[in-house]
């Protein structure tokens, strides 16, 4: 099997994905993870957590000289989000695709935050940008023994092998 990150590159690919605070509040989880459903991918993680101000900003580190980080890390922290963990081939780069920009002006209609949200300080969703912060970001918010390793029974139907 693979570590409990994935395995960058593979059909094991997996990423951080989480409903902020906002997505949550607006009732669109269920949309959300439909449409990371529907595409194929695979969800191994799954959980309802109220991150404390330290943890957000544990989780936005790469950002923390920016100077939207104070607002940032409040707006995460300021109630549950939904994280998870989903897995398939090229599910990083593909998620971010699902996701789309970051402001959400400048989102493509047909993408989640294109279609659901209107400002950068409320964009309702977050995904891993990359194999790295995968990897850094799965294994802050998931231990090995929460990650699902199972196998999909329509696994066929989605790959060719
Ligand atoms: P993401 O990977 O698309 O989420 O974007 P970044 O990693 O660059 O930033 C993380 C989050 O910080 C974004 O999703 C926004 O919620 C917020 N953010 C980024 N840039 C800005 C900004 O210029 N202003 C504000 N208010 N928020 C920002
Ligand atoms: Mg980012």
């Amino acid at each position: 099997s693979v570590p409990h990150y994935g395995a960058a590159g593979t059909q094991k690919e997996r990423t951080f994905i989480a409903i902020k605070p906002d997505g949550v509040n607006r009732g669109l989880i269920a949309d959300i993870i439909a449409r990371f459903e529907k595409k194929g991918f695979k969800l191994v993680g799954l959980k309802l957590v109220h991150p404390t101000e330290d943890f957000a900003a544990e989780h936005y580190d790469d950002l923390k000289a920016r100077p939207f980080f104070p607002a940032l890390v409040k707006y995460f922290a300021s109630g549950p989000v939904v994280a998870m963990v989903w897995e398939g081939k090229d599910v990083i780069l593909t998620g971010r695709k699902l996701i789309g920009a970051t402001n959400p002006a400048d989102a493509a209609v047909g993408t989640i935050r294109g279609d659901y949200c209107i400002i950068m300080g409320r964009n309702i969703i977050h995904g891993s940008d990359g194999a790295d912060s995968a990897k850094h970001e799965i294994s802050l918010w998931f231990k090995e023994n929460e990650i699902a390793d199972w196998e999909s029974a329509v696994h066929k139907w989605t790959y060719e092998k």
